[in-house]
């Protein structure tokens, strides 16, 4: 079944449930827990990040700007909160 999420050993995103918490990877066989979390897009000190004019972001989760990173926001920016937009997770359980 394709899923939102690839396999870290192979990029393949066709995975066969083990159960909730628990898929493998239909190609390479690796298992993964499945983690769901809601990440953070963090702008670290001295990065310089610019979306331009026609940029169109949807960032999941919140964005962190630390002290020190430059940001010029021109475009459209949306960030997005709430469960509803999930993002996925594998941690390897083996490969
Ligand atoms: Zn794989």
């Amino acid at each position: 079944m394709m899923k939102p999420y690839e396999c870290t050993q192979c990029g393949s995103t066709d995975f066969e449930d083990i159960n909730l918490k628990k898929v493998r990877c239909v190609y390479c066989g690796s298992l993964f827990h499945l983690l769901k979390n809601e990440p953070t897009l963090s702008i670290n000190d001295g990065a310089n990040v610019v979306f331009g004019k026609t940029a169109n972001v949807e960032v999941r989760g919140d964005i962190q700007i630390e002290k020190g990173a430059r940001v010029d926001i021109l475009g459209k920016v949306t960030v997005l909160k709430g469960k509803k937009q999930q993002e996925f997770s594998l941690k390897l359980i083996k490969g």
